[in-house]
């Protein structure tokens, strides 16, 4: 592809992945500490560090579905099942970790539906009731789980925003209208889901210096929690109009991992 092709695919990662993660639900605020790992709040911190234990063995992937928000599942045009990117993305974080074992649904007989909740506009305090409802955290000597929460409707601070991670919680939120308004192929739908979901639990693990420390300091300033490397998925840009079908044709070429270098040595180094 063309280095212009590269860069609008590049830009359009923004629309996919505006996230306010870091904006307002850091306890201890953005901007305060100019990098290093004080932005992260304590509850954060100890969650990544629970997730990065060694003596972790399984990473069970819990995905919820409101009535009318499911996932995707099945194949992905030629490159296998839909969840292989979550599949293979979660693993190459912990590919470090030899004895780990990451389980992630694929189809949705292995995720739960919950019942509609008729809300057009989420708060921050609206999504958290709703996972401290549905959502059991569940950590044992060997075992921890993070939770996918597929809902209706739209974040209340922006309809542009594709998923949330509310700082500090082993859950994130994607929204599904936001998703199927950018319209495209069922497989370019597929992989943007997929891109959406693969971000937001790269936050909830720890992405990018949210608890799991930077190897490389690759963060970017402007964006804090997103890396500067816009060719990975943990990028972070302002909303821009371009299309959709550009971006998914680019960095879905084959099935896989989708973070990149600098975010997969920060992971592998990190031992807590
Ligand atoms: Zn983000």
């Amino acid at each position: 592809m063309t280095q212009k092709n590269i860069q609008q695919k590049i830009l359009f990662i923004a629309v996919m992945l505006f996230c306010i993660q870091c904006a307002s639900q850091n306890p201890l605020g953005n901007g305060a500490t100019g990098g290093g790992s004080g932005g992260t709040s304590t509850t954060q911190q100890s969650l990544v560090d629970v997730y990065f234990d060694s003596s972790i063995t399984t990473l069970t992937i819990d995905v919820f579905y409101e009535s009318g928000a499911q996932p995707y599942t099945g194949n992905i045009g030629l490159f296998g099942d839909t969840w292989s990117y979550t599949s293979e993305s979660v693993n190459a974080l912990f590919s470090e970790i030899p004895t780990r074992s990451v389980e992630v649904p694929t189809v949705l007989a292995q995720m739960t539906q919950i019942s509609t909740q008729n809300k057009e506009s989420w708060s921050i305090e609206d999504l958290n009731n709703l996972a401290d409802a549905i959502f059991v955290y569940q950590q044992t000597a060997n075992k921890v789980n993070v939770g996918i929460i597929f809902v209706k409707g739209a974040y209340a601070e922006s309809t542009s925003i594709l998923g949330v991670h509310p700082s500090g919680k082993p859950y994130v939120f994607i929204f599904k209208d936001i998703i199927t308004s950018l319209g495209g192929t069922n497989q370019s739908q597929k992989q943007t889901e997929q891109a959406v979901v693969v971000h937001e639990i790269g936050h909830a693990l720890g992405l990018v210096n949210n608890g799991v420390e930077m190897v490389d300091d690759h963060e970017d300033g402007q964006h804090p929690k997103h890396t500067q490397n816009n060719t990975c998925v943990m990028y972070w840009a302002v909303e821009n109009k371009l299309n959709i079908t550009d971006f998914v044709s680019g960095m879905f070429d084959q099935p896989g991992n989708l973070f990149q270098e600098e975010v997969l040595n920060d992971a592998h180094a990190y031992k807590p």
